[in-house]
């Protein structure tokens, strides 16, 4: 067993039996071909948490290989075989609830309750996908002629590459693997080179779970050599499926090499939310609502609100109310801090991105209320930040901030409001607040994006249909709809039947 050098707070955890710093590569922990490491770092202090694996070209040969081999004896496998082993890992992440979410919280820097709550969310998703299984249903048509059966087969696609992002480090991976290894694909997951330790703990778990050799991989990969081992995965012509979560520039980068095989895609990428407040809306709660989408996970959420619409005949009130939430309910810190809701940004980079979608408002006329610089904490710390007087040529109105920054912009009718927030070229998620029952209907039905929270600031449940339009992204994961992203449909035409 290939053990990590421990940061002295997962030792104090306990989650150091999870602890993985080389590759699952058919059922074996690996190290690069080329001895390669890179540095694994704690976003709340700096301090280097491990060294991993950054795995070479013959790596990416090797894992394609094992993957390809173990489809074809895991897509025989019967439904309900696959859906138990798939459950198991499931029932497994909730037992090792705990000491996941330390790792979870050392290397990506979230509250420790928000990691349990992500881990908790990750197995609730990989118990549906196991449940799922057993209702892949193929279909018998009628037939065109008398002689003739039709039949429609659900198959599996094949190896699966699932690419992940590091906001929430289980759940993208247990939403994408829980659905490619119930569908009877196999997985190769390469997760972001900022929050490898969290992959390496599912993969340790996958392991427990029974999974055969090569059914469940994870590569890692290090920054400088993502592009190129990424590619030469894409390249393969035996991964047949690429699932992608991240940025919309990379989505589109890797949809273009997944052209060259022709592979099946699912992406999953970048948000620009909007948040309406309407005049009917009860304020109180729309403000409740809006620490809960703006601020979770310290902003960096693909559905987090980025624009914060306020009717004018409310807009005063909102922003007052707002303002003092945000003072009374959040509380910056490092993640295994009691009571602390707010987590430092990922890396220097975001946090230079916020200061200069701050200083880009301000400079054209916004306000800070609130916050407005980095926390005194310093290092990767940013005040929670409230500015009005938003206006639509500012920096955060085409572009995600991932930030702790909420921008309010005033606006005096719903047809405006709609306009300026379906102005975007993303279309992930849209909020509002309303107690007009035919405007409900109106936005619902206008705004341009996969998901509409209604009165309601948290969408995100293993029952519903995730994902985006324009350039958010293409496919579904979690509900009934994603299993079909792994799953390719034959048609069977029967003659001569007598
Ligand atoms: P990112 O695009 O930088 O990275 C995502 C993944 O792609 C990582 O595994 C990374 O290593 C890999 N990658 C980066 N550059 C690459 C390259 N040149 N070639 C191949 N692979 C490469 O995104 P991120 O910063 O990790 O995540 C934040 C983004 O993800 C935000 O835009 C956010 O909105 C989006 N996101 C979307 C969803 C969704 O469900 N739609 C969910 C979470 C995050």
């Amino acid at each position: 067993m290939s053990k990590v050098k421990l940061a002295e707070s997962l030792i104090t955890r306990s989650a150091s039996s999870l602890l993985r710093n080389k590759s699952y590569i058919g059922g074996q922990w690996v190290a690069s071909a080329n001895k390669q490491v890179y540095t694994v770092y704690n976003p709340a202090n700096g301090e280097a948490v491990a060294e991993v694996a950054d795995m070479a070209e013959e790596d990416v040969a090797q894992v394609v290989d094992s993957a390809h081999q173990s489809f074809h004896q895991w897509r025989k496998l019967s439904y309900k075989n696959r859906s138990g082993i798939v459950s198991r890992w499931g029932e497994l992440l909730l037992k090792n609830r705990d000491d996941l979410a330390a790792i979870v919280t050392t290397e990506q820097g979230k509250p420790l309750m928000d990691a349990k709550g992500e881990v908790t969310l990750a197995a609730t998703y990989i118990q549906w996908f196991a449940e799922e299984a057993k209702r892949i249903h193929g279909d018998v048509l009628p037939n065109h002629a008398d002689d003739h059966r039709l039949l429609v087969l659900k198959q599996p696609v094949g190896v699966a590459a699932l690419i992940t992002p590091w906001n929430f480090p289980v759940n993208m991976i247990a939403r994408k693997a829980g659905a490619a290894l119930a569908a009877g694909c196999t997985a190769i997951i390469k997760p972001s080179e900022y929050t490898p330790l969290s992959a390496l703990a599912l993969a340790d778990l996958a392991e427990e779970a029974g999974f055969p050799p090569g059914v469940f991989n994870v590569i890692t990969f290090g920054e400088r050599s993502t592009p190129h081992n990424v590619k030469l995965l894409l390249d393969n012509p035996l991964v047949r499926k690429l699932s992608f979560t991240g940025s919309t520039a990379i989505g589109k980068l890797l949809m273009e090499q997944c052209a060259r095989t022709c592979k099946r895609v699912s992406m999953e990428l970048g948000g620009n939310a909007s948040f309406i407040v309407f005049e009917s809306a009860d304020i109180d709660a729309a403000v409740k609502g809006c620490i809960d989408s703006k601020f979770r996970n310290t902003g960096q959420t693909c559905v987090c609100a980025n624009r914060i619409f306020v009717h004018d005949s409310v807009h005063d009130e909102f922003c007052a109310k707002l303002a003092a939430a945000m003072r009374t309910t959040l509380k910056v810190g490092p993640g295994f801090e009691e009571g602390v809701t707010q987590g430092p940004l990922i890396t220097e980079k975001a946090i230079a991105k916020v200061e200069r979608h701050v200083a880009d408002a301000v400079s054209r006329g916004a306000t800070v209320v609130t916050g407005g610089t980095k926390h005194p904490l310093g290092g990767q710390f940013f005040e929670p930040t409230l500015l009005t007087g938003a206006t639509v040529d500012m920096a955060f109105a085409s572009e995600e901030t991932f930030g702790p920054v909420a921008p309010v912009f005033r606006f005096k009718n719903e047809d405006e409001v709609v306009d300026i927030a379906n102005n975007t070229k993303v279309g992930l998620a849209g909020y509002f607040y309303s107690r007009d029952i035919c405007q409900i209907w109106r936005v619902a039905e206008a705004l341009e994006v996969g998901m509409v929270g209604v009165n309601s600031g948290l969408l995100t449940t293993e029952f519903a249909p995730f994902g985006g339009v324009k350039e958010s992204g293409l496919g579904r994961e979690g509900s009934r709809y994603a299993l079909e992203e792994f799953l390719n449909k034959k048609y069977v035409c029967m003659g001569g039947i007598n």
